[in-house]
C-alpha cells in the first residue's frame, strides 16, 4: 500500500485528493495545521475523514516537517497547503511569502534530507501567470504575478524546478486555474455567489456586495482537477502542466449563469462601483459593487491551455462551466435548507 502525505488537507483540494487517493487504496496521511482541532467539515461532507490519518503538520516550522517525513516515510506528497487567498495576501505578505513560498522549500528541504525517493506535487497557480504575456496560456507563457500570492507561488514553482534539476526529485508543478466546487471558501468570488444567492432565496440575505466584475477567470471543477495532480505523480519523468478549461468568464458572467440556475434574471444598471443587479422581476437590487472588494492589482484575464496535459496525462475536464455553477448553485440551496447536498 503507498502512502501519501497530503498538506492542506482540510481545504477544497484536500478533500477531493483525499477521496481520490483512497479510491486508489492509498493509506492518506492528512496533514492539517494547528495542535488542537481539524476544521474537518469537508472531510466529513465527503464522508472520508475516518478513513483518513489525520496529524498536525505547520509549514512554518522546520523540525516538525523534517519529524513527519522521517515517520511517515510518504511515497507521495501533495503540498496544497497554503495561504490561499489572494486578496488577504495584499494585507498580510509577509506571512502569506513565510508560508506559501518558504514552506514549500522547508518541505523540499525535509524530503530531499530524509526521504529523496519521494514523489513531490507543488499546488502552483495561473495567479503566476499575472499581467499574462500570452493568450491563452501555456506552460512556456512567462509569469509576471500582480500580487503577494502569485510572487509567493513563483518562488514555489522554480523552488521545485530547482530541487528537481538540483537533487533529482521526482518534484511537479502543477499550474491549475481557477477550480472551484460546494467545498470551495466562501471568500472566494464563485462561492460566495452562489452562498449568497441560496441565502437570498431562503430569505437569509438581500443582496450580494462584489468588487470588479470584469475580470475574466478560467474557472473548472475543483473534483476533476486533482485527478491531474495525481495522474502527474504517475508519470515515468517528472514536468510541470497546465490544467484548465480552456474557456474564460466574467465575474459577471458567472453571476448571471448562478442566477439564471435559481431562476433569476437581473438587468445591469450603471457602471463601475456605481453597477448594480436589479431583479427583474421584484425590482429589487441583488448586486451591489463596493470598493471595498477591488484588489491593488488586478489579474484581468486568466485562459489556461490545458493541451499537455491532455495529451500527456490523459487528463480531461469532463464538468462544463454551466454544470459546475448549477452544480455549486444545487448544493448551497440544499445547505441553506438543511439538506445534504445531492453532489459535491
Ligand atoms: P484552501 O481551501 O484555502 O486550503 C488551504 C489549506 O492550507 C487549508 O487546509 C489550510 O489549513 C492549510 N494551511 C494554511 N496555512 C498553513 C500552514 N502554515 N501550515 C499548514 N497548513 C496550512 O485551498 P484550496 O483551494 O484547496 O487550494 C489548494 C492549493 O492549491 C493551495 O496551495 C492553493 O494556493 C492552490 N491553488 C488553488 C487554486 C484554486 O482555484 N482552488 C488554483 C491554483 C492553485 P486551515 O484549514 O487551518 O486554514
Ligand atoms: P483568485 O483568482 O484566486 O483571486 O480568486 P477569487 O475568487 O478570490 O477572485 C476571482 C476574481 O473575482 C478576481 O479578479 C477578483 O477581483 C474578482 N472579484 C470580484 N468581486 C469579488 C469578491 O467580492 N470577492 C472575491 N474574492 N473576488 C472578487
Amino acid at each position: 500500500m503507498r502512502t501519501a502525505l497530503v498538506t492542506g488537507i482540510t481545504g477544497q483540494d484536500g478533500g477531493y485528493l483525499a477521496r481520490h487517493l483512497l479510491a486508489h487504496d492509498y493509506r492518506v496521511v492528512g496533514a492539517y495545521r494547528h495542535g488542537s482541532k481539524p476544521r474537518a467539515q469537508n472531510l466529513n461532507a465527503l464522508g472520508i475523514r475516518d478513513d483518513i490519518e489525520l496529524i498536525p503538520l505547520e509549514l512554518l516550522e522546520t523540525t516538525n516537517l523534517l519529524r513527519i517525513v522521517d515517520k511517515y516515510r510518504p511515497d507521495e506528497v501533495y503540498n496544497l497547503a497554503a495561504q490561499s487567498f489572494v486578496a488577504v495576501s495584499f494585507e498580510q505578505p509577509l506571512l502569506t511569502s513565510n508560508i506559501n513560498a518558504l514552506g514549500t522549500m522547508r518541505l523540499l528541504e525535509a524530503i530531499r534530507a530524509i526521504q529523496p525517493e519521494a514523489r513531490f506535487y507543488q499546488a502552483s497557480t495561473s495567479e503566476m501567470f499575472g499581467r499574462v504575456h500570452d493568450v491563452p496560456q501555456t506552460e512556456e507563457t512567462p509569469f509576471y504575478p500582480r500580487s503577494p500570492y502569485g510572487v509567493a507561488k513563483l518562488f514555489a514553482h522554480w523552488a521545485t524546478v530547482n530541487y528537481r534539476e538540483s537533487h533529482d526529485l521526482f518534484a511537479c508543478s502543477g499550474i491549475l486555474f481557477n477550480h472551484e466546487s460546494p467545498l470551495r471558501g466562501p471568500q472566494f468570488v464563485t462561492r460566495k455567489i452562489t452562498q449568497g444567492i441560496a441565502r437570498i432565496e431562503t430569505g437569509k440575505q438581500s443582496e450580494i456586495v462584489l468588487g470588479n466584475l470584469s475580470a475574466k477567470r478560467d474557472w473548472g471543477y475543483a473534483s476533476e482537477y486533482v485527478e491531474a495532480m495525481w495522474l502527474m505523480l504517475q508519470q515515468d519523468e517528472p514536468d510541470d502542466f497546465v490544467v484548465a478549461s480552456g474557456e474564460t468568464r466574467t465575474v459577471r458572467e458567472f453571476v448571471e449563469a448562478a442566477l439564471a440556475a435559481a431562476g433569476r434574471e437581473v438587468e445591469w444598471k450603471g457602471e463601475g462601483i456605481d453597477e448594480r443587479g436589479i431583479d427583474k422581476q421584484s425590482g429589487k437590487t441583488l448586486i451591489r459593487v463596493s470598493e471595498d472588494f477591488y484588489r491593488p492589482a488586478e489579474v484581468d484575464l486568466l485562459l489556461g491551455d490545458p493541451s499537455k496535459a491532455e495529451k500527456a496525462l490523459g487528463w480531461q475536464r469532463k464538468t462544463s462551466f454551466e454544470e459546475l455553477v448549477r452544480l455549486m448553485v444545487e448544493a448551497d440551496l440544499a445547505l441553506e435548507r438543511g439538506e445534504s447536498p445531492s453532489r459535491l
